[in-house]
């Protein structure tokens, strides 16, 4: 009989585990394992608050596929998927066709706007390599274009939108690096204002409130302005009108505000929430047994009914099990119900400083920030073993 095709799409924490999983486990001829990507590498998107401040190289968030996988075990084909048609068990790519007998999705998350007008056009975004090199040279065009037009100190001013751990991670970032930036451009450091805004009442809504004060407090001691209970109403190319009516001029503005699933998966007809999939148990698409959903693309309702926050962790756990169930389909065993074990969470606020929850331990300071180091290298382990710690770990 004919060997069963399995098509991964997107090579993030989701789609890169399962494909590992898959090359490891799978035995010779037992499936065709095809996994497609835009790039040739896999971005380490939790390192990306640090190339968008421009504290670290973006060559350094990055790996290259072939370097992750086998190429005798798995097909890697560098391309955009632009359809996936579910009925046909097809996938369109810009240069061909896939057709699959499983599917796993994991194309990520797309920024969600809620519809404010002016934030797609003109805001940035912290999400892929191309969007973070984008941001660097912006932010320091700005400060070359303030000193040709001393009296535009806008240009000097950055609106970051959403405090959640998106936001808060890159303006710790953002004030390591102004020093540096106003001393290459000869420029006032007094003159540079950052402001966080944020709708919720709190910045990190639902996190520990008093990490959430001692994460301000370090933040503020840096220079950052919060804006709390302060919902962005709209975006122009020269700044973010705010509730209350006040207008902010910024030469830089990044939305931090919120993701969503990929647009994708609404135009295949698939039954979303924010452009996100609720999986089964077992990560399958309700409607259609042979989809897989990881990553930010799915949603996992945790034991109170509400769903599992979208993070780096519960993608790479929901890889291991949808290599796992794919496996059991193939050979027709049990599958296993997912069941997402959360590590803890720690956040960067910068150099050496760092909040996080780890079991019942609250950390912060140093301890947090090596923690945090940890947890990075711990999935640097994960996809490319050793050799890869040494290479892209941030010691
Ligand atoms: P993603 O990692 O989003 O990758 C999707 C992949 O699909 C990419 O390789 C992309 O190129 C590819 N792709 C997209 N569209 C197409 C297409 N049309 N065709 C082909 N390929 C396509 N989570 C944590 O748990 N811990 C953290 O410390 C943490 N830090 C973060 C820091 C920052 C700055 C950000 C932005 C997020 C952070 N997160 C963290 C969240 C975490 O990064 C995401 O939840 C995670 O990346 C989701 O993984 P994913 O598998 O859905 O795919
Ligand atoms: P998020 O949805 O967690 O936070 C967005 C924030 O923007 C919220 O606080 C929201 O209230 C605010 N917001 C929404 N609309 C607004 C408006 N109009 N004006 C002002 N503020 C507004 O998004 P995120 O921070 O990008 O995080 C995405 C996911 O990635 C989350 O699950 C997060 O846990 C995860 N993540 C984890 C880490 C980490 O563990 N270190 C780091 C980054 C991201």
């Amino acid at each position: 009989s004919r060997i069963p095709r399995i098509v991964i799409l997107g090579a993030g924490y989701g789609g890169i585990v399962t494909a590992i999983r898959l090359q490891k486990e799978l035995n010779y001829n037992e499936a065709d394992v095809t996994l497609v990507n835009k790039h040739d590498y896999h971005y380490i998107t939790t390192h990306l608050h640090m190339p968008a401040a421009g504290t670290d190289k973006p060559e350094n968030a990055r790996v290259d596929i072939l370097k992750l996988i086998d190429e005798f075990k798995v097909d890697f084909v560098k391309s955009t998927v632009t359809q996936i048609r579910p009925h046909e068990k097809k996938v369109i790519l810009e240069d061909g066709t896939l057709s699959y007998d499983y599917l796993v999705v994991g194309l990520g998350g797309e920024p969600e706007t809620f519809g404010i007008p002016g934030l797609k056009e003109h805001a940035l975004n912290i999400r892929s390599i191309n969007s973070v090199r984008f941001i660097r040279e912006h932010i320091e065009y700005q400060f070359a274009k303030y000193k040709r037009e001393p009296d535009r100190k806008d240009y000097l001013t950055f609106v970051i939108g959403g405090a959640g751990f998106t936001g808060i991670e890159f303006i710790g970032e953002l004030a390591d690096r102004i020093p540096a930036l106003c001393k290459e451009f000869d420029v006032d450091p007094e003159l540079v204002k950052i402001y966080n805004i944020e709708a919720a009442p709190t910045a990190l809504p639902g996190f520990d409130p008093e990490l959430v004060a001692y994460a301000m407090d370090v933040l503020e001691k840096k220079g950052i302005t919060f804006k709390i209970g302060t919902a962005i109403k709209e975006c122009t190319p020269e700044g973010v009108l705010v509730a209350g009516d006040e207008f902010i001029k910024a030469g830089t503005i990044i939305w931090t505000g919120g993701i969503r699933g990929n647009h994708m998966l609404d135009e295949a007809g698939f039954e979303t929430m924010r452009g996100r999939i609720k999986v089964s148990e077992f990560l399958r698409s309700p409607q259609f047994d042979n989809i897989y959903i990881v990553g930010d693309c799915s949603i996992v309702m945790n034991d109170e009914g509400r769903p599992f926050p979208p993070t780096a962790q519960i993608a790479t756990q929901q890889g291991e099990v949808c290599a796992y169930n794919l496996i059991a389909s193939i050979r027709n065993t049990e599958p296993k119900t997912f069941k997402f074990t959360n590590k803890g969470v720690v956040a960067s606020l910068g150099k050496r400083q760092a909040i996080g929850v780890v079991g019942s331990r609250k950390l912060k300071g140093n301890t947090a920030a090596m923690m945090k180091k940890i947890v990075d290298m711990r999935y640097l382990y994960i996809i490319g073993g050793i050799p890869l710690v040494i290479r892209k770990g941030r010691f």
